[in-house]
C-alpha cells in the first residue's frame, strides 16, 4: 500500500498553485494580514530615510572628541537642539555639537552621537566625559534597507511584522492570491444536518461542519454542498457542479469497498484519474485522490466518513494542499516536532499510527499527552482540546512513558 510520504509527494506534485496573474485581488492594507502576498513590493524610500540619531545625546564631530575622558573631558559649544521631526537649520563645526534625541536628524557637518550618559551638560556647553568610537549611535541612511530593491517576495504569508514593514513603506494597497476555494460535501442515506431531528439509525453529518472550520483556519474559502445521498446521478451531479466552482474538493465518506461507497465509480465515469485509492494511514487508510480532464487544476479529494479520519487526513494531507494552492511559495509540508511523550502510545505497527493529544509545556519543554478514552476512527468526543498528532510510524508497535516521539503540531498550545 502507499505510504503516507509517498502519499504526501503525489499530491503535492499535482497541486497546481493559483495563478499570480489570473487569481489576484487588490485589497487594503488592514484587510490584507494573513493573506498570500502575489507581487513582489518594491518601495521607492530608503530605510531609515535619512540619517539620523539612535541615542538622546549630543551630535558632534568625531574628530574632536576622539580624545574625550572624564579627566580631560572635550568641551563643545550647542549650536542648536534637533528634536525628532526638526529639520536642522545650521553646520556643525569644529568645537561645535547639536543637541539630539532619538531619531532626529543629523545635522549636516556631525558623523557621530555621544549618548547623553556619557556628558554633562553646562549651560550652552556640553562636556564629552568618554571617547566615541567612530559614527556611533548614527542610523545611516538606507542601512536598513535601499529604495529600488525588493522589500517583500511574491509567496509570503502577510503577518503583523510584514503589515508592520508595507505599512513604514506606504503601501496602502497590496496585490494578494484570491483565497482558494474548496467544495465540501457529505454523503450517506444516513446523515443528517445539526437542526433535523435524529431518528434511529441517523447521525448528524459532523464532517462538513468540522472541514468548513478547517478550510477558514487555513484561510481559504469553503463552499457548502450540503449532504448527497449515496446514489451515484446526485454523486455525479454534486461533483460536477463542485469541479465548476471550486479549486479542490472535499467529500466525505463513500470511498471505502462498501456496497454504499460509489465515489470512485463515480469518479471513474467522469473519466478521472485516480491517483490514489488506500493510503497506509491510521485513521484514514480509504483516501481518494483524483483529478478531472477539465478543469485540470481541479483536485478531488474523497476523505474516509469517519470523524476522526476526516480531521487526520485533512490535517496530513490537504492542510499542504491548500498551502501550496494559496500561492505561498515553501514550506508546505508539515513538520514535526520531537517531544518527550508522557504516555504510553502503541500500534498495531501495520500502518502509520496517528493519536491525538495535546501538547503540555513542563519545565519548558514540551510533552505530548495522549487522550484519554478511545482511539477509534469513529469516536470524535475525545478529539476536542486537540492541539498534537503523535506519530508511530510503520513498524513501531510502542512508544512507552518519557521516550521521545514525533508529533505533528495542529494549533499553537
Ligand atoms: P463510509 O465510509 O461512508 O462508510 O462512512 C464511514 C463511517 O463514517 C460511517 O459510520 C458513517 O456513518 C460515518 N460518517 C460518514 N459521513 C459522516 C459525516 N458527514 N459526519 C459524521 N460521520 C460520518
Ligand atoms: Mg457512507
Amino acid at each position: 500500500m502507499l505510504s503516507v510520504s509517498n502519499a504526501q509527494a503525489i499530491i503535492l506534485n499535482l497541486v497546481q498553485p493559483l495563478d499570480n496573474q489570473r487569481d489576484t485581488e487588490v485589497v487594503d492594507l488592514l484587510a490584507a494580514d494573513s493573506r498570500i502576498l502575489a507581487t513582489p513590493v518594491t518601495s521607492a524610500l530608503d530605510f531609515p530615510h535619512w540619517d539620523n540619531s539612535a541615542m538622546d545625546g549630543y551630535a558632534v564631530r568625531y574628530e574632536d572628541v576622539q580624545h574625550s575622558s572624564a579627566e580631560q573631558p572635550t568641551v563643545l559649544q550647542i549650536l542648536e537642539e534637533i528634536p525628532a521631526g526638526y529639520q536642522p537649520k545650521l553646520t556643525i563645526q569644529p568645537g561645535q555639537a547639536a543637541r539630539i534625541f532619538t531619531g532626529a536628524l543629523m545635522p549636516a557637518g556631525a558623523d557621530t552621537v555621544v549618548m547623553q550618559e556619557k556628558t554633562r551638560r553646562e549651560e550652552n556647553r556640553v562636556f564629552i566625559l568618554a571617547a566615541p568610537k567612530p559614527q556611533e549611535f548614527v542610523r545611516h541612511k538606507a542601512s536598513f534597507y535601499q529604495a529600488g530593491t525588493q522589500l517583500l517576495p511574491a509567496g509570503i504569508k502577510l503577518n503583523a511584522p510584514e503589515i508592520a514593514v508595507l505599512a513604514a513603506a506606504q503601501c496602502s494597497k497590496l496585490n494578494v492570491y484570491r483565497r482558494p476555494r474548496v467544495a465540501i460535501f457529505s454523503t450517506g442515506d444516513e446523515l443528517v444536518t445539526v437542526n433535523e431531528s435524529l431518528q434511529s439509525g441517523q447521525i448528524v453529518d459532523s464532517n462538513q461542519y468540522a472541514l468548513a472550520a478547517l478550510v477558514k483556519e487555513c484561510g481559504a474559502e469553503p463552499l457548502l454542498l450540503g449532504i448527497v445521498k449515496d446514489e451515484p446521478v446526485a454523486l455525479k451531479q454534486v461533483i460536477t457542479h463542485a469541479a465548476a466552482i471550486a479549486d479542490i474538493v472535499l467529500s466525505s465518506g463513500g470511498v471505502s469497498v462498501g456496497d454504499y461507497d460509489y465515489v470512485d465509480k463515480i469518479l471513474q465515469s467522469l473519466a478521472a484519474t485516480i491517483h490514489i485509492q488506500a493510503v497506509d494511514i491510521k485513521p484514514g487508510k480509504p483516501l481518494t485522490v483524483a483529478t478531472l480532464p477539465t478543469p485540470s487544476s481541479f483536485l478531488y479529494f474523497g476523505l474516509p466518513g469517519n470523524p476522526a479520519s476526516v480531521l487526520v487526513t485533512f490535517w496530513r494531507f490537504v492542510v499542504p494542499t491548500i498551502k501550496k494552492i494559496s500561492g505561498i511559495r515553501e514550506g508546505w509540508a508539515p513538520v514535526f516536532l520531537k517531544v518527550r511523550s508522557h504516555d504510553e502510545l502503541r500500534s498495531d505497527g501495520k500502518r502509520e499510527t496517528y493519536l491525538w493529544g495535546k501538547l503540555h509545556l513542563i519545565n519548558g519543554v514540551y510533552e505530548f499527552h495522549k487522550a484519554s478514552g478511545s482511539h477509534s476512527s469513529g469516536n470524535l468526543i475525545n478529539l476536542a482540546q486537540t492541539n498534537a498528532l503523535a506519530v508511530l510510524p510503520l513498524g513501531k508497535t510502542l512508544i512507552s512513558p518519557q521516550e521521545e516521539v514525533e508529533v505533528l503540531q495542529l494549533i499553537a498550545p
